[in-house]
């Protein structure tokens, strides 16, 4: 765990939010590597859940949102709250459920009784500040997608079953955030509502729990490290009919990366007592009404990424690598000049780097030593470095060196571009 929220730090993925403030719990800050890999975790998950089918619906709704909203989705009652008990020496606060005695972990000293603390954040829209003016940032991005589910009727027409998605942040006050990026009270959530007739909700779950865990498996992750979690009969909401977790191995432990659930009717059932709104589907054939079932397919960008790094990471000898698939990486290839005091070297190479940018995600590099050079892309996961030396002045050929083979090749420079998409395409 350590040395992967070092890596993270010191190659620019992640870094503790408003750091030089001594830092906000709970919070972070993603650097320029960490931007390009959570663009790519997002990227191929809309490709995947929208762009090649066109049974789902793409959204991207407001963070705050009618307050309403929460309370017919139940957010704002016992459900999501978490139980809170603070110690009464020295006002350390803890989650109930995480203690494993009764007294204070730190101090031992005495416990106050279980309260709910609800864990919507909470924010005041317009000029006065009063309980009128309450709203809250969203907890969940799946809410804006039942509270748009007409207007997608209304506009698409879909048949069932259909399904509408949404990437976006959602936040929760968490008592004690931690785990690195896995707890966090700002996220980034990739959710989809897929709405079904309601006697095809078994199949449709096994069929999801399946996309799913094929999803993950084509990132890259280990299959030894996934596993499928069923939630016990006696710890589902009153609405679940089923919920399965795909569980990874994290540094410390098991946990829930993707939550697979049957939420039935509950969510537009709710949504239209509270707004007055008829949410029923109506055949377009035989105009009869109908309430879909709904099975949510719901994964944290965090999570995930957390997730790729462990699992890419590696020690061979002295190096580091960070085995990401190409498709992850956050920079495709690195170019260098052989050595940084050649003029006609550097000027080479930077044609060569330009050409490149031109296509994919690239970087240069002419300082110090080329093992170095070598040693900061492996840390960063860069499946291909470009070398340019004497060689190259004569013919036009270059050496592409192999992240997880560390073999070199020698490629015609003019085809280096061709060359490298096709790797990556492979
Ligand atoms: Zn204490």
């Amino acid at each position: 765990m350590d040395k992967i929220v070092s890596l993270a730090k010191r190659r620019g993925f992640v870094f503790p939010s408003s750091e030089i403030y001594g830092g906000f719990g709970g919070f972070w800050d993603y650097g320029p590597w960490g931007v390009e890999l959570k663009n790519n975790i997002k990227n191929f998950w809309w490709h995947e859940f929208v762009h090649s089918r066109d049974d789902i619906f793409g959204l991207d709704s407001s963070i705050i949102m009618n307050p309403k909203i929460w309370e017919a989705s139940g957010h704002t009652g016992p459900g999501f709250a978490d139980p809170l008990r603070e110690c009464l020496s020295c006002h350390k606060r803890f989650r109930g459920d995480e203690l494993s005695e009764d007294k204070c972990p730190v101090c031992q000293g005495k416990l106050s009784k279980e309260k709910k603390f609800n864990i919507l954040v909470k924010t005041f829209i317009g000029p006065i500040e009063d309980e009128t003016a309450v709203a809250y940032l969203r907890g969940e991005t799946a809410q804006a997608i039942f509270v748009n589910f007409d207007n997608i009727l209304n506009t698409f027409h879909p048949r069932l079953p259909f399904g509408i998605a949404q990437i976006g942040k959602a936040f929760r006050n968490e008592i004690t955030p931690g785990k690195f990026i896995f707890r966090s009270r700002e996220f980034e959530q990739m959710e989809l509502e897929y709405f079904i007739y309601p006697e095809s909700d078994k199949e449709q779950f096994i069929y999801w729990k399946e996309f799913c865990l094929a999803h993950l498996k084509k990132l890259g992750l280990k299959s030894e490290n996934l596993r499928f979690y069923d939630h016990p009969k006696e710890k589902l909401s009153h609405y679940s009919k089923g919920t399965t977790d795909i569980e990874y191995k994290f540094p410390f432990g098991w946990a829930e990366i993707w939550g697979i659930a049957r939420r039935s009717d509950f969510d537009l059932k709710q949504h239209s007592r509270f707004s007055g709104k008829d949410l029923s589907f109506k055949e377009s054939d035989s105009g009869e009404k109908l309430l879909p079932y709904v099975i949510e397919p719901s994964l944290g960008v965090d999570r995930l990424m957390f997730a790729l790094l462990s699992d890419a990471y590696c020690e061979e000898g002295k190096r580091v690598i960070l085995k990401l698939i190409p498709q992850m990486a956050p920079v495709k290839a690195a170019v260098f000049p052989l050595v940084s005091n050649k003029e006609v070297l550097v000027k080479k190479a930077r044609e060569i780097y330009s050409d490149i940018k031109q296509s994919l995600p690239a970087v240069f590099d002419g300082r110090g030593n080329i093992g170095k050079r070598y040693y900061a892309q492996d840390e960063i996961g860069t499946p291909w470095c470009v070398t340019i030396d004497y060689d190259t002045l004569k013919d036009d050929t270059v050496t592409v060196r192999n992240r997880d083979t560390a073999k070199q090749e020698r490629v015609d420079s003019h085809k280096l571009t061709g060359f490298l998409k096709k790797q990556l395409n492979s």
